[in-house]
């Protein structure tokens, strides 16, 4: 093995010139070992193309690798989460339940590396910490924390949009004698809460899944709250064989129909949340107050389902808010805790949806209270606990389930250098800026899987993830096919398409003022507040992308030489 440490660009390209640096050149260079990572290898193979795949962790599966707390699981369809490249692997493979947790779908991660042969091609425990571009040879080096040196004529980034937990900076962590936790980076062991007092901050879509399980096993838990979320129940249960059968049959129709909708999830039969799949049809706003009291009563939190209005009309949705708090309150027996609880001003649907299983009925469990921080925030840690303003608590663990530095974050941790030296991170100074999330300007032959200004986070992530590896591997083809050797996203073009993302994302919750969610930023000090996913839909952005395909790429810039 060669190590070499960081140097200027001449001086890396002159070591690389040794004849022990031939092993480690490839066609392709693939930096994660998630879905993307491996159905990214997976295609490179197939192509013909020699690849070498770089993971940071012991293994493969990336999200579903490092999110092991209790409760983890999807919340799209297990029928529909999962590849599509293969008809024997999606024949073979069997869910045990409508949508799966986090051991099922590593599992599956780890039946697919060994099913391809995967592994041979992916050097684990390899954190990549920097990729610089040669311009004279065309040729991505990519540098690893050991100092390790790979070249590839092409780089893909299959880093993830949720790969780097978020962990705030509390004054007084260090002082904190109790076990931390984040739930991005969980023990691979798994932890025993059992007769523990546990405090978790964050109630986004992984505290919510975990609250209620950490509750069932630990002596007390005290969940600190600063914003309450909208959260519908999953309806999760076993997926009966019959139904199973039925969909493997369909399939062709059914990864169909996923490619050309909106989120890449059609809902096939149970739909998104179980059994009692529903399309809105009715207006919110044709109601009168009495018939949402009686539709809350009888349906629930799934009534609000009912409306189309909610997505589009902000008095439409202030109406499903209130549908929203009824039911709360109607859950949640203590009055304080219910009003706690209860989301206000900011529109439902501004950040990611959660659904949950008995998320608000645990917090009747006479182990379980609720901190709200707006009443007074945390000060800091110390020793036996956290102290805020509203007073101090004790606990024996303590949970982060803060989410990440999202779809940025993992890319901007690697020191990337673009023509000229040029980068990334200074590309990207005021939001991250992409062709189709997929190429950036002054960054040739490098490409992002679900990068920023792609559907990505907004969609069925396996259906972005296939699309983009699909798309990557035909450019790559063609390009070696007509002798190209280098591709670059045209200024212009990346201009064009950052302006596109931004106008479709307009006059959408999501980036309502009153809105701070992840996909804009804000859950991450300083980082600009810019809506990072394309809100265009799956279908029309493939439509848009073979369109450009169509046009000889265009909108990029291409070289050709020897
Ligand atoms: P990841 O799975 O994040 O893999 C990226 C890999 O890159 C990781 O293994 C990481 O270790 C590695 N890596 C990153 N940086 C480096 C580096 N510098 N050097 C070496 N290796 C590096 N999506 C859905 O569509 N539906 C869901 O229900 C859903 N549930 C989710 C639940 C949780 C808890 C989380 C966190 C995310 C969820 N997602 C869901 C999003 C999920 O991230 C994607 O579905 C999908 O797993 C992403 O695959 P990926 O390969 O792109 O990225
Ligand atoms: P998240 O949605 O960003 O939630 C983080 C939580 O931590 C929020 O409640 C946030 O409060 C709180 N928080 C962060 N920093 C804080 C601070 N300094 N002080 C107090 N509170 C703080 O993160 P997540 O729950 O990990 O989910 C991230 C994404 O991963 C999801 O949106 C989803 O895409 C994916 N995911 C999916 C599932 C699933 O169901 N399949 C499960 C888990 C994760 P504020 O709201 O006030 O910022």
């Amino acid at each position: 093995m060669i190590r070499i440490s960081l140097s200027p660009l001449s001086d890396m390209y002159a070591d690389t010139k040794n004849t022990e640096m031939k092993n480690h050149r490839y066609d392709l260079l693939i930096v994660g070992a998630g879905f993307a990572g491996l159905y990214m290898l997976y295609r490179a193979r197939k192509l013909g193309l020699s690849a070498r795949v770089l993971e940071a962790g012991l293994d493969v599966g990336g999200t579903w690798y490092w999110n092991r707390y209790p409760g983890a699981r999807c919340d799209v369809p297990s029928m529909e989460y999962s590849y599509s490249f293969s008809e024997a692997l999606q024949q073979e493979w069997r869910w045990t339940e409508v949508m799966a947790a986090q051991p099922e779908i590593l599992d599956y991660a780890r039946h697919v590396a060994d099913r391809f042969d995967l592994r041979k091609d992916i050097q684990f425990s390899t954190r990549v910490k920097a990729a610089q571009f040669d311009e004279e040879a065309s040729t991505w080096q990519v540098i690893t924390e050991a100092e390790e040196a790979f070249l590839g004529r092409f780089c893909v980034m299959a880093t993830g949009c949720l790969s780097v937990p978020n962990m705030p900076e509390l004054a007084g962590q260090e002082d904190f004698q109790g076990a931390v936790y984040h739930t991005g980076a969980w023990p691979h062991e798994g932890v025993d809460f059992s007769g523990l007092n546990v405090g978790i901050l964050g109630t986004g879509s992984s505290g919510i899944q975990s609250i209620p399980e950490i509750a069932k096993q630990a002596n007390s838990l005290t969940v600190l709250q600063r914003t309450p979320n909208y959260t519908m129940p999953a309806h999760n249960g076993p997926l009966s064989e019959a139904f199973q059968a039925e969909a493997k049959k369909n399939y062709a129709e059914i990864r169909e129909h996923q490619r050309a909708s909106q989120i890449g999830i059609i809902g096939y039969g149970f739909g998104f949340g179980g059994a009692k799949a529903m399309t809105p049809s009715q207006q919110i706003v044709e109601t009168t107050a009495e018939e949402r009291e009686r539709l809350v009563e009888q349906e629930g939190f799934s009534a609000i389902r009912r409306f189309a209005d909610v997505a589009t009309d902000s008095d439409a949705n202030e109406l499903a808010c209130e549908m929203y708090r009824i039911q709360v309150a109607r859950v949640v027996h203590d009055g304080e805790t219910a009003e706690a609880l209860m989301p206000r001003g900011y529109p439902m649907g501004c950040k990611r949806p959660v659904i949950d299983t008995d998320y608000y009925e645990t917090f009747n469990r006479p182990n379980v209270r609720l901190v709200d921080l707006r009443k007074g925030g945390i000060r800091q840690m110390t020793a036996s606990g956290v102290s805020t303003e509203q007073g101090d608590f004790a606990f024996d663990a303590f949970v982060f389930a803060t989410g990440f530095d999202a779809m940025t974050g993992a890319l901007e941790r690697i020191d990337i250098r673009g023509r000229q030296g040029r980068s990334l991170v200074d590309h990207w100074h005021a939001g991250p800026r992409t062709y189709l999330g997929l190429a950036m300007r002054g960054f040739p032959n490098l490409f992002t899987i679900t990068g920023p200004g792609s559907p990505s986070v907004l969609s069925n992530m396996l259906v972005s993830i296939e699309q983009h590896v699909d798309w990557i591997g035909d450019c790559i083809r063609w390009m070696d096919g007509a002798g190209h050797r280098e591709i670059e996203a045209t200024e212009a073009a990346e201009a064009q398409w950052v302006e596109h993302v931004n106008e479709v994302a307009e006059g959408t919750p999501y980036t309502a003022a009153s809105c701070n969610s992840w996909y804009l930023g804000a859950n991450i000090p300083g980082k600009p507040r810019i809506f990072m996913p394309y809100v265009g839909g799956v279908g029309r952005y493939r439509e848009t992308c073979d369109h450009v395909v169509e046009q000889g790429y265009a909108g990029f810039h291409l070289r050709t030489g020897p």
